[in-house]
């Protein structure tokens, strides 16, 4: 679990405003559940032999009344819990979106901690494949919102239960066969759970895995119908994809459509946001039915991803820095850098760090101004507010310029200090 502390906070705040603006412009709305929900949600939602709910949660029990309780590992389940709980797909269907921190008891790694965080968009009430493919393109237009470069979009269905079942049934026979091949994990889950053989990472197994009978061919017209629309909204948006047919994707509650975006600068940690189609899970927590998409992306890796490809974010440096000589000056000091925030100017005031021994000298109260970044100084010595006014004094550029402004015509000049001014 990590600390995020500035400087580094700042790229998490200015990606966070990036998806809130772009799902403002795709009317995708803010949702905020609870970090803990009841065991119980996660165990149904996402399916008894899912290496989440087998190994991963953190789970206990709730001292006062005994109840089981977990630390969400992903939002999903809860969002659709709150949609059912308040009946939201009352008056037709909702487009949703969240951000916030996960919880996993994996092994940590780059890209993988035991605290993360996702930002996640779901679209619950809609059947048709135009949302899965409304879903794509609002991930793929954030990463050209934020400039993010070598993504690949790979594409599976999982087409519907009894077309799982027919294929399930083959995939059973195919390990049954090949049981001596199969690890400890892939050995357990034969019967309880054989599609998630298919998602194993042990290299041992990849041959096996390459043979096995695959959903895709099972498919029926209906499922392989909706596949190809989404598939075709795609082409006509000029987004590439590939097709993956070993996406199973960990939890139990997809069906249709199944995508991750995909990159190879992460090393084994590629997938940067993935997704699908889950239709029966808000039956399942106990909704009436109704279909639904949605995904999540896991902010470290994009953010690592980012930063890999140096990609710049705005560096932390406030507008201005005051530069305050006279303790005595505070009062009148603090009421003008009121205004100025008031009027949308950063202003950062010199404060001292040991307590009796003044402001500081004026030399180490600009190289102080310095360090901050700031763009200006503004000088409140006694001379200038005798005569109501502040020094304004240039520490980027304009070779330190100065002049000084009067604090009655604030209004005047505040904007100019303004980096968008
Ligand atoms: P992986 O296969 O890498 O374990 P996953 O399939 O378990 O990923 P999802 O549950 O689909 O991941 O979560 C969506 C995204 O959240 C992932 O694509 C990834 O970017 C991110 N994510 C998942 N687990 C972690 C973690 N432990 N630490 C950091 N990010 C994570
Ligand atoms: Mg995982």
């Amino acid at each position: 679990m990590n600390d995020i502390l500035p400087p580094e906070s700042a790229r998490w705040e200015w990606l966070e405003e990036k998806v809130r603006n772009l799902m403002a412009r795709f009317a995708y709305r803010n949702m905020r559940t609870p970090i803990v929900e009841p065991t119980a949600l996660f165990v149904r939602g996402l399916g008894e032999v899912t290496d989440i709910v087998e190994k991963e949660m953190y789970s206990f029990e709730d001292k006062l009344n005994g109840e089981q309780l977990t630390l969400r590992p992903e939002a999903t389940a809860g969002v659709v819990r709150a949609v059912v709980e308040h009946t939201m797909l009352y008056e037709g269907g909702k487009r949703l979106y969240y951000m916030g921190p996960m919880f996993r008891h994996e092994r940590p790694q780059r890209g993988r901690y035991r605290q993360f965080h996702q930002i996640g968009a779901e679209a619950l009430g809609f059947p048709g494949a135009e949302v899965d493919a409304e879903l794509i393109l609002l991930a793929h237009s954030l990463w050209q919102e934020i400039g993010l470069q070598n993504v690949e979009l790979q594409l599976n269905s999982l087409g519907q239960p009894q077309e799982r079942k027919a294929h399930r049934a083959a995939l059973i026979a195919y390990l049954e066969k090949n049981v001596d091949a199969l690890d400890e994990d892939a050995r357990r889950r034969l019967y309880s759970n054989p599609l998630r053989i298919l998602d194993t990472k042990n290299p041992a197994m990849q041959e096996l895995v390459d043979g096995a009978p695959r959903l895709y061919d099972f498919l029926g017209e209906a499922s392989l119908r909706h596949f190809d629309t989404v598939k075709a909204i795609l082409d006509a948006n000029g987004i590439p994809w590939t097709m993956n047919q070993r996406l199973v994707r960990g939890m139990d509650y997809y069906n249709l459509t199944v995508f991750e975006f995909v990159t190879t600068q992460l090393g084994s940690q590629g997938t940067i946001c993935g997704g699908g189609r889950y239709d029966y899970l808000i039956e399942e927590v106990g909704g009436k039915p109704a279909p639904a998409v949605g995904w999540a992306l896991g902010v470290e890796r994009v953010l690592e991803l980012l930063k890999e490809q140096g990609s710049q974010v705005p560096a932390l440096a406030p507008d201005a820095y005051a530069v305050v000589p006279d303790a005595a000056s505070l009062p009148q000091v603090m009421a003008t850098l009121q205004k100025l925030r008031a009027l949308g100017v950063s202003v950062q005031m010199h404060t001292p760090t040991t307590a009796g021994e003044g402001m500081g000298s004026m030399k180490s109260q600009f190289k102080k101004a310095d360090a901050s970044g700031a763009r200006f100084a503004l000088v409140f010595g006694s001379d200038e507010m005798a005569r109501g006014a502040v020094t304004v004094k240039a520490l980027r550029d304009g070779d330190g310029q100065q002049a000084e402004r009067q604090l009655s015509a604030i209004d005047g000049w505040a904007d100019a200090l303004k980096i968008s001014g």
